[in-house]
């Protein structure tokens, strides 16, 4: 079984910024694309915060660009994700259904984070048409819009907040009567004059054919079902570091995002941790990008001073 210089897990934002990197660097990286390839840029409409693109991009069409840019410098693709991973040797073990084993001198994690949803299927259909879960990438399309935001933790009064920026009015709704959210964000977001708040308050349906159009809500305590006008809906419900493959071999923090130091570094030598998988702060698509330069950058020079 030949072994790898390098694998990079994930093929979103962060992945693929490391395959360009690790190609030209002649490392002949493998990429695995993972379950939702493209990660979390595929899954976003215009892309206006992307440096290089004056008038925006789509994040389907930047990442197809990037993945033509890997495979330029000769970067090989497998679709599908890895099932298990044994970091306890090296090589380093990764088997993927359908391919069997594969063995890596150096592997690159960039396997992202999933924004948790709602789990409504009309949440779903007009995700990327009114549905959105990231208010810095479409805040700014929202100019003049009533919105609803779903959630009481941190992330959503944040969001929320910065999205009266644009917005008429955001009402956040929350499930309990009190938030989750640290003290000073929920005082800040009391004082301010464009947020309403809807408690103990189920969002039960996104409404709208091929945008937002509404939400049907329900009060948890009386179970009164009403219906809201709305233009948008930002899902601020957290996020999930996709590392479960990792449990019980690399540093993870409590909420589960891979622990880097020195750069992209992770608790195993050899192993490197890139984009939303390591980052709970940031999380933008030219941040993951930077993260999977670095963990490329990173693995040659391992490799290197391992004499290969
Ligand atoms: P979080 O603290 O886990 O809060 C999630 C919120 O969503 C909770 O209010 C929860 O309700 C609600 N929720 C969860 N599942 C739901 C569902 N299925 N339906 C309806 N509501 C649901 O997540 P987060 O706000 O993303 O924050 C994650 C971490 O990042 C936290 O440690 C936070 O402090 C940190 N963070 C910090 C900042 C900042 O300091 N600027 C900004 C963002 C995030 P319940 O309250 O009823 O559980």
């Amino acid at each position: 079984m030949t072994e790898r210089h390098v694998v990079i897990l994930g093929s979103g934002c962060a992945g693929l910024t490391a395959a360009v990197y690790a190609a030209r660097a002649n490392l002949r990286p493998l990429l695995i694309d993972g379950h939702e390839a493209g990660g979390q840029l595929g899954l976003t409409t215009d892309v206006e915060n992307f440096p290089g693109f004056p008038e925006g991009i789509l994040g389907p069409e930047l990442i197809e660009k990037m993945r033509q840019q890997a495979a330029r410098f000769g970067t090989e693709y497998l679709a599908g994700a890895a099932t298990a991973a044994d970091l306890s040797r090296r090589p380093f073990r990764l088997t993927v259904a359908g391919h069997g084993e594969i063995l890596c001198r150096t592997l690159i994690v960039a396997t992202g984070a999933s924004a948790r949803m709602l789990g409504l299927e009309s949440e779903r259909r007009l995700l990327g048409h009114g549905v959105s879960t990231c208010a810095t990438c479409d805040g700014f399309f929202f100019k003049g819009k009533e919105i609803l935001v779903a959630g009481g933790g941190d992330s959503a009064i944040e969001e929320g907040t910065f999205l009266t920026k644009f917005a008429s009015r955001v009402t956040i709704v929350h499930r309990r009567d009190s938030l989750r959210a640290s003290k000073i964000m929920q005082d800040r977001a009391f004082k301010n004059p464009k947020i309403a708040f809807l408690w103990d308050t189920a969002i039960v349906e996104v409404l709208g054919k091929d945008r937002v159009e509404g939400a049907r809500l329900r009060h948890l305590k009386t179970g009164e079902v009403v219906e809201k006008k709305i233009d948008g809906l930002f899902v601020a419900i957290g996020h999930t570091p996709n590392t479960r493959l990792f449990e019980g071999q690399l540093e993870l923090e409590k909420t589960g995002y891979i622990v880097t130091r020195e750069g992209s570094r992770t608790s195993v030598p050899g192993v490197f941790a890139a984009g939303d998988c390591q980052d709970r702060v940031y999380r933008q698509a030219v941040t993951a990008a930077g993260s999977g330069c670095m963990a490329a950058i990173d693995a040659e020079r391992f490799l290197e001073a391992e004499g290969h």
